[in-house]
């Protein structure tokens, strides 16, 4: 007994086997409108990531993260350790973002912004400029090496490299000034931990989009597997009409044959044309499926949408425009493959607004305004002021010194002056210069001596410390350290 045979005689036991190898699939190009609108958020999203690294905004990169400086700089804006509760919030918000689209139309992330789905339809292209269209690329597959193989396999690999290094460079530039990333990526001349997240990503696009694909979605991505606990009956999802499709088949129905006259073949690539080769060339009791199998062909997951609802399907549509194409050909109504709900299926009322909707949006909405008030309102000036411990006290003629060391923080881009005023209108004065020079998102430390009045008379006061921006002092922050005398002494 040979070793297939052994194969064949445990599948046809019941048996499969835990290590298949996943049949590589070849998704067939498509055009429609659900294909215009993915065409739409690949310019839009990848546009954002190519082209935001290299926009300037007051003589600086605008969107830039300056790890070792602890300083993130967007549009203008200074984001600095002291902000990442606003990170946290814009987490808390994409999480809840997810979950209310999800709840309301389904795996629109996974089909239409993933960047797992964006960068395969890249990679895809590439693939479709150097090799040609599925036909082609299955027929290259399988003929044997020659110098037409090499140059149209050469050609998509260093399309793919170029373009996933292009892709690791630009998010390494989001983390180091790009333009200089660059003229020294061009130069070989990038440090050690620059050098490795170029390649570390770049690999990962390349693995990912160009030979990963689906099996990601599939095998490795966790939302596909808890996406259907945020599902239920009244979500869009890609549905396909059983009623109107079953019995699917080469014929058409019988109510159908009035209609107009249908095309020879259905002009699908290499779809199978209608049974007789001549479509509407008779009526049968068959549904409106012809069993044509397009839209199985543009699945990029490879499964069979006729079948039900699958955790493979990530909600992209592309099955939707192939049998649209086809129902077109065959002047029959579009819809067959649509998106819809369970209960529309199901002939039942679809119900819009339902409380997981109601609470998801309530949620997000309340958390986006919350934000949008805190950015808005936010002082581009932190303080933070510490007793010295070193002199806890100085005892002077007339009172008693404390000594601090205020920290100042202008998260403002410009260069600013800061005036420090002590207790305007109490018994404490500061000692010393009361003005500070500090640059664009600087930092100043400053060494400040505030006197008070004598031990007697130091409880309850504490002295209050106010750090002001002299061209605009609504730009203001106010602490009132500890004030300590000879009774704090241990
Ligand atoms: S594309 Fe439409 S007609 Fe063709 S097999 Fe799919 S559902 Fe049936
Ligand atoms: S069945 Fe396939 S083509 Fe259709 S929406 Fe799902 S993943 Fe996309």
């Amino acid at each position: 007994m040979n070793k297939h045979t052994a194969k064949q005689d445990f599948e046809a036991a019941g048996n499969f086997s835990m290590y298949a190898k996943a049949p590589k699939i070849y998704p067939r190009e498509v055009s429609g409108r659900f294909q215009r609108l993915r065409n739409a958020a690949v310019w839009w999203l990848l546009g954002m990531f190519y082209v935001f690294a290299w926009l300037s905004w007051d003589g600086r990169q605008a969107v830039l993260f300056d790890l070792p400086a602890r300083k993130f700089y967007v549009f203008g804006m200074v984001f600095w350790p002291q902000d990442f509760f606003l990170l946290a919030a814009l987490l808390i918000i994409a999480a809840l973002t997810l979950f209310f689209f999800t709840a309301l139309a389904g795996r629109l992330w996974c089909g239409y912004a993933c960047p797992q789905t964006v960068w395969t339809e890249v990679f895809l292209w590439l693939e479709r400029v150097s090799e040609g269209r599925r036909i082609e690329r299955m027929r290259l597959d399988k003929a044997p090496w020659s110098w037409t193989k090499l140059r149209k396999k050469g050609t998509k690999q260093f399309l793919w490299i170029t373009f996933a290094l292009w892709t690791g460079l630009t998010f390494v530039g989001y983390f180091t000034p790009i333009r200089d990333l660059v003229a020294r990526a061009g130069s070989l001349n990038v440090g050690g931990w620059e050098a490795f997240w170029v390649l570390f990503y770049g690999l990962a696009t390349y693995g990912n989009a160009g030979y990963l694909r689906e099996q990601v979605c599939k095998y490795m991505c966790p939302y596909a597997r808890f996406q259907s606990a945020m599902l239920d009956k009244d979500s869009l999802i890609v549905t396909y009409d059983e009623t109107r499709g079953e019995p699917r088949g080469k014929g058409k129905r019988a109510d159908r044959a009035s209609r107009a006259a249908l095309p020879v073949a259905v002009a699908v690539d290499d779809a199978p044309a209608p049974a007789s080769g001549k479509a509407g060339s008779g009526a049968s009791d068959k549904g409106d499926c012809i069993d044509c199998e397009a839209c199985v062909q543009v699945c990029p997951t490879g499964i069979d949408i006729r079948d039900g609802l699958q955790y493979e399907c990530i909600g992209c549509a592309a099955c939707i425009d192939a049998c649209d194409q086809v129902m077109d050909r065959l002047n029959w109504p579009r819809g067959l493959v649509r998106y819809s709900t369970q209960h529309a299926v199901d002939h039942q009322r679809t119900h819009l607004l339902r409380p997981r909707v109601l609470i998801y949006g309530g949620l997000l909405a309340a958390l986006i305004t919350a934000v949008i008030v805190v950015v808005s309102v936010r002082t581009p000036l932190a303080i933070d002021i510490l007793q010295d411990r070193k002199t806890l006290y100085r005892e002077v003629a007339d009172g008693l010194q404390n000594v601090y060391q205020l920290k100042l923080m202008n998260k403002s881009e410009n260069e600013r002056i800061f005036r420090i005023e002590v207790d305007a209108e109490g018994p404490y004065q500061l000692i010393g210069d009361d003005r500070v020079l500090v640059a664009g998102g600087g930092v100043a430390n400053v060494a400040l001596t505030v006197q008070g009045p004598t031990a007697a008379n130091l409880r309850p006061h504490r002295p209050s410390v106010s750090v002001y921006a002299e061209d605009d002092p609504s730009v203001r922050r106010t602490e009132a350290p500890a004030f300590l005398g000879p009774e704090d002494r241990q």
